[in-house]
């Protein structure tokens, strides 16, 4: 499969830098081809803008839909997002790694969401959902949080979980027409030992090494 791993998190010791690497480590030994966006690395600018777009339909009045509609047809992103936009368009399967923050992603990966899923190359036309243009493709998150598992539950401290990533899972990918895998959530690495950390690592490399026969995740909807 061809694989596209996006990172974010600003510390490559960190936990989800362990399974960034993890992740690259594994696809790359099982024969994937792995292509990676290190957000932070990469110096990913988040804040999307006139700088999306080489040049302008309506340089006097900025309204992103309509640049993202004619960038598609006059080849007109600025290289970053170009760059980003391929990818997606080249593999089969992307992956997420983050941290939750705030109940959401990270703000340098909400911010390549709004500028890499532009109108007209990736969306519209009636093209999302069950029609999407990436229908076909498949999405996993890897998130991890600051909470443990028993507060991310229905009516629990911090509320389901699969609510909280809901729009993202449903109003991100699935809105692209990407199929869905279960989410891999490490809950509050930080406060398991080292050992169970290290079986946490194993247990996701594993769950990788049969990625390809996973059968899909129901989201829900709203
Ligand atoms: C702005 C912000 C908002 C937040 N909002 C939320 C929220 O809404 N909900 C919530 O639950 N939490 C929230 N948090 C907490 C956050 O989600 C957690 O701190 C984060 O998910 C922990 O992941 P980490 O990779 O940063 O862990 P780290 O603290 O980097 O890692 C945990 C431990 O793993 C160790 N480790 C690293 N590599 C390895 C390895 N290879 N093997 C074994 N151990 C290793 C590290 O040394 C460390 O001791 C928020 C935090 C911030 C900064």
């Amino acid at each position: 499969m061809k694989i596209l791993i996006v990172f974010a998190h600003p510390e490559h010791q960190s936990f989800n830098g362990a399974l960034f690497r993890t992740a690259v480590e594994t696809l790359t030994a099982a024969g994937h081809e792995v292509k990676t966006s290190d957000l932070y690395a990469m110096g990913f600018n988040p804040a999307s803008d006139r700088h999306n777009f080489i040049t302008l339909k309506d340089p006097d009045y900025f309204k992103q839909q309509t640049e993202e509609m004619h960038a598609t047809e006059t080849y007109g992103f600025a290289e970053d997002v170009e760059d980003e936009i391929s990818k997606l368009e080249w593999c089969e399967l992307m992956i997420w790694q983050f941290p939750l923050w705030w109940f959401g992603l990270p703000a340098i990966l909400k911010g390549w969401v709004d500028r890499v899923f532009a109108m007209g190359r990736t969306y519209g036309g009636g093209r999302i959902y069950d029609n999407g243009v990436f229908k076909g493709k498949r999405a996993l998150l890897s998130l991890t949080t600051g909470g443990p598992a028993a507060a991310y539950l229905k009516g629990g401290f911090q509320g389901d979980i699969q609510a909280i990533l809901r729009p993202i899972q449903r109003g991100m990918l699935q809105f692209l027409g990407f199929t869905v895998l279960a989410p891999q959530i490490t809950y509050g690495p930080v406060r398991l030992e080292p050992d169970a950390r290290a079986e946490v690592l194993a247990a996701y490399a594993e769950r990788l090494r049969n990625i390809e026969g996973e059968s899909p995740f129901e989201v829900g909807i709203y």
